[in-house]
């Protein structure tokens, strides 16, 4: 483990200083022989590399960007050379033609994940392929797209490396404000944990759509400039292998960082034209020379620097500097309740409806049924416990609630509404906050920035007023900090605010998850075993802070094998066995039931 990583280290080292040098001899080539046509196609491929960094940011292995780069290469061109359209009008309206397809193919195809989806995205595009060589009239067919099939050169070739800085510039300025929004954070957070970016209200599948419809576009607008390059094409410049190459720009270069894909693109376009003018093309093993050090330089990234080349520490992410100042001391707790004074008794009203309610909720597992016919209901403002042996089905009964499952048979309502079979996120935005067993932090983000991820549906924000920089933009991500701090600050996490969450004990971990579902504002919180890994002081100190909760008019149902926690602080116990609800009462009628007794503290 050691000595891989010691060899990454060097590996980094030795691939900046093979881009270094390789840069350098460029440089020199080039006052010798200034040829631009280089220079264009790292400009175009830099374009490539950030059309696959938002796939990859977003956890999508799509090998569709040959596609698309392809269909706006050829939409350009018969725009260009057969309707007669200026090059600055086709490439909006390349770009678009992209952005449609990409939302057509991404509709079905992005409920694929993984391999799966890789194979399907490069079966689009030798669909695309297909389509361009069967209809030679239109794009010149298998002979592809030049002076023979009507597609004049002098008109075609328009790209010049100013609209390619220009243009490249202008999508550095779209990322870099992109990392910074609510929507550069849902993607992120989708990435590192699809589950848990659900249930902070983030709607996955819309987000992935957002990210595959974006990198069509981009890869477009690389198409329409590659097009007007040389002033010809053809259907194989489109192949299997370069969408291969376009996804080892963000492998060699980094995917975690929209710097990363640039300089893959970089060292990968370099590199070659460098090593071919050093040593020239004569021998036939130096005209493969560039192929097998690409192939080299990916192959021991991707074993020694997984994560690529580029990956600068996530954590230092927010370059502010965290201020006391304005860190509020307490936090509004619910869209209904007011900020409340600590200490301040809230009681349910008498004639409350139960917040949550659970009728003849059903749910098997194969053979097994994990949850058996539950009902019950809990009324606002209390903390209800939720305990039974391991296996018993409490952790499947939050997953059925939060729409993680649904049930087979049953309804759940909140506050009489039925949510049964709604997905995650539109749960979460209806009220309920939760924490996981399985701790699930977005493991690369700061403890803050989870924290800020969990304001996701309550910050007002979008791509516009992100790129706009539209003072809402500014006003809605301050007050989520600031908010995301003052909860840091009530479960005593402060001082990791700047730290990434995977460093923190489970303890802190569990605390993290806890401030991460309150800036939900959620009207019910589900705690899922938040003191395991805690050891007796912060134990007590989370039985304080539920206590807290409770007085600050929070619904929580905590599930917990530290009985004297769920004494402590529990109004009503729901006890579970075999996915059947075996009891339901106050605390001490409970300890007192002999078939509590007998299936839970019987065992102790
Ligand atoms: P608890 O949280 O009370 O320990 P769980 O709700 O995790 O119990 O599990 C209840 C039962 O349901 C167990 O038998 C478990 O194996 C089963 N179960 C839970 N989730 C799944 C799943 N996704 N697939 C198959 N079985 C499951
Ligand atoms: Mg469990």
């Amino acid at each position: 483990m050691r000595t891989k990583r010691t060899v990454g280290v060097y590996l980094r080292y030795i691939l900046y200083g093979l881009l270094a040098v390789s840069l350098a001899a460029y440089a020199i080539y080039f006052t010798q022989n200034p040829n631009v046509n280089d220079l264009n196609r790292f400009l175009i491929n830099a374009i490539l590399g950030l059309s696959i960094f938002v796939t990859l940011n977003t956890g999508l292995l799509s090998l569709a960007n040959a596609g698309f780069m392809a269909i706006g290469a050829y939409s350009s061109a018969i725009l260009v050379a057969k309707v007669g359209l200026p090059l600055f009008l086709s490439l909006p309206l390349a770009m678009l033609i992209c952005g449609i397809v990409g939302l057509l193919i991404g509709l079905p195809v992005l409920r694929l994940t993984d391999v799966y989806l890789a194979i399907s995205t490069l079966g689009f595009g030798e669909i695309v392929r297909v389509i361009i060589v069967t209809t030679p009239d239109l794009t010149g067919g298998a002979t592809g797209a030049n002076l023979s099939t009507g597609f004049p050169f002098e008109r075609m070739r328009q790209t010049e490396t100013w609209m390619l800085v220009l243009f490249l510039a202008f999508l550095i300025y779209l990322f870099y404000w992109l990392d910074r929004s609510k929507t550069g954070r849902a993607l992120r957070a989708i990435r590192q944990n699809s589950g848990a970016a659900a249930t902070m209200g983030i709607n996955v599948v819309y987000y992935r759509n957002l990210a595959f419809v974006m990198s069509a576009v981009i890869a477009g607008a690389a198409g329409v400039f590659y097009a007007h390059q040389i002033g010809s094409i053809d259907n194989n410049d489109f192949r299997f292998s370069k969408a291969v190459d376009i996804l080892s720009y963000g492998v060699l270069g980094g995917t975690t960082h929209w710097f990363g894909p640039i300089l893959g693109a970089g060292l990968l376009t370099v590199l070659p034209v460098s090593l071919r003018e050093v040593f020239g093309t004569s021998v036939a093993f130096f005209t493969q020379l560039p192929v097998i050090i690409n192939g080299l330089a990916l192959l021991l990234v991707v074993i020694f620097l997984p994560g690529g080349l580029f990956q600068p520490s996530r954590y230092r992410h927010k370059e502010m500097p965290i201020n006391e100042a304005e860190i509020a001391d307490d936090v509004a707790v619910s869209k209904e309740s007011p900020p409340l004074v600590e200490g301040e008794a809230v009681g349910p009203p008498a004639d409350a409806l139960p917040l949550l309610e659970l009728h003849d909720v059903t749910r098997t597992f194969g053979g097994i049924t994990a949850v058996d016919n539950i009902s019950f209901g809990i009324p606002q403002g209390i903390i209800c416990g939720l305990i039974g042996p391991n296996g018993s089905g409490k952790t499947t009964l939050l997953n059925l609630i939060t729409g993680i499952y649904h049930p087979n048979r049953g309804r759940i309502l909140l506050s009489g509404r039925d949510i049964t079979g709604l997905p995650p996120h539109l749960i979460a935005k209806l009220g309920i906050g939760r924490t996981y067993q399985n701790i699930r932090l977005f493991n690369d983000m700061t403890v803050l920035e989870n924290v800020v991820v969990g304001h996701h549906a309550r910050i007002k924000t979008n791509l516009f007023t992100t790129w706009l920089r539209l003072p809402q933009e500014r006003r809605q991500e301050a007050l989520a900090r600031q908010e995301a701090l003052g909860l840091l600050k009530r479960l005593g996490l402060l001082g990791f605010a700047s730290q990434p969450a995977s460093k923190l004990s489970y303890g802190d971990q569990r605390r993290v998850e806890i401030a991460r579902a309150l800036a939900l504002h959620p009207a019910l919180l589900l705690l899922d075993e938040p003191a395991a890994g805690m050891n007796d002081v912060e134990t007590a100190l989370l039985a304080e802070f539920i206590l807290t909760l409770k007085r600050q008019g929070y619904t929580v149902v905590v599930i917990e094998h530290h009985i004297d926690l769920i004494m402590q602080v529990s109004n009503e116990i729901i006890v579970l066995n075999f996915g059947k609800k075996i009891a339901q009462d106050v605390p001490v009628e409970v300890q007192q039931n002999a078939q509590v007794v007998e299936a839970y503290f019987g065992q102790e």
